[in-house]
C-alpha cells in the first residue's frame, strides 16, 4: 500500500528530512583523512539525539549504529567501527532521522583528502544522475520514468547501476511502497501520484553492477572490488513538482 500525506503531513516530514540532511551535512565535513568511520556515527547520532530525533538506522533489523559508511567498494550498509579513513577514500554515509512520526533518509558521498580523477569523475555522475531520477519524479510520470533516467545517464558514462538494491517509498516507515529502482523502462510500472514521498538513491558502480554481502549480514561491496558510490534524497511529489524534503 503507498501512503499519501496531506500538506500538513508533509510538513511534519520535513522537519524529520532536515534533520536527516544537517546530519548528514555534519557527518561529511567530518570526513578527513584519521578519522575514524565509527567517530562520524557518534557524531551522527549526537547531533539527531541532540535535536529530539531518534536515528533511523539504529536497531532498524538490528543494525548497530545511526548511520551506514560505506567506504570505496563497499556499496551500501557498512557498519561504522575503528577503520581509519585514509586520504583517497570515498565514503558514503546515509542518514535517516525519525521525527514527528516520521523518517527522512539521505545519503551521500564524500571524497577523504585528494581522490583520483576516476573516483571524482564517479561521484559526480551518481549525484547527476539522482537529479536526473529527481527531475522524472512528477505527477503522471511512473517509476519507471525515474529509474530509466538513473540509468540512461549513468551508462552513457561508462558506470553500472546496482540492481540488487533499490529506492523506496519513506515516511511514517522507514521503507515503505513502492520499489524505486535506478534502472528501468520509462512509461512503466506505478504511477506518480502527489502526496507521495520517495527516497531515490542511485548505487553507482565504476566496474560491474554486481554486488555481495559480507558475512556480518549487511556490508554489501562491489564483487570486482571496484569503487561504488551512492547518492539519496527524500523527495515529495507534489502538483507543483518535485520537493527534495531532504534539503536544508
Ligand atoms: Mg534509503
Amino acid at each position: 500500500m503507498i501512503a499519501i500525506k496531506n500538506s500538513r503531513e508533509l510538513s511534519m516530514m520535513r522537519e524529520a528530512c532536515i534533520i536527516s540532511a544537517r546530519a548528514l551535512k555534519l557527518a561529511g565535513e567530518a570526513v578527513e583523512p584519521g578519522v575514524t568511520t565509527g567517530e562520524i556515527d557518534r557524531i551522527v547520532r549526537r547531533y539527531i539525539e541532540s535535536q529530539g530525533a531518534k536515528p533511523s538506522f539504529l536497531g532498524y533489523g538490528d543494525f548497530p549504529a545511526s548511520t551506514c559508511i560505506s567506504v570505496n567498494e563497499t556499496v551500501i550498509h557498512g557498519i561504522p567501527d575503528k577503520r581509519v579513513i585514509k586520504a583517497g577514500d570515498i565514503v558514503s554515509i546515509d542518514v535517516g532521522a525519525y521525527f514527528n512520526g516520521y523518517h527522512g533518509d539521505n545519503a551521500a558521498t564524500f571524497p577523504a583528502g585528494d581522490i583520483s580523477p576516476e573516483a571524482e569523475g564517479l561521484l559526480t555522475a551518481t549525484r547527476e544522475s539522482l537529479y536526473e531520477g529527481i527531475a522524472q519524479a512528477v505527477v503522471g510520470n511512473r517509476i519507471g520514468d525515474i529509474g530509466s533516467a538513473v540509468q540512461r545517464y549513468v551508462e552513457m558514462r561508462g558506470y553500472s547501476v546496482v540492481r540488487q538494491f533499490v529506492g523506496h517509498g519513506v515516511g511514517a516507515n522507514l521503507h515503505e511502497d513502492p520499489s524505486v529502482p535506478n534502472f528501468g523502462t520509462p512509461g512503466r510500472g506505478q504511477r506518480l501520484l502527489p502526496g507521495m514521498t520517495l527516497a531515490i538513491e542511485p548505487m553507482i558502480n565504476m566496474g560491474g553492477p554486481e554486488v555481495r554481502i559480507l558475512k556480518d549480514g549487511w556490508t554489501t561491496v562491489t564483487q570486482d572490488g571496484k569503487l561504488s558510490a551512492h547518492f539519496e534524497h527524500t523527495v515529495a511529489i507534489t502538483q507543483d513538482g518535485p520537493v527534495i524534503l531532504t534539503m536544508p
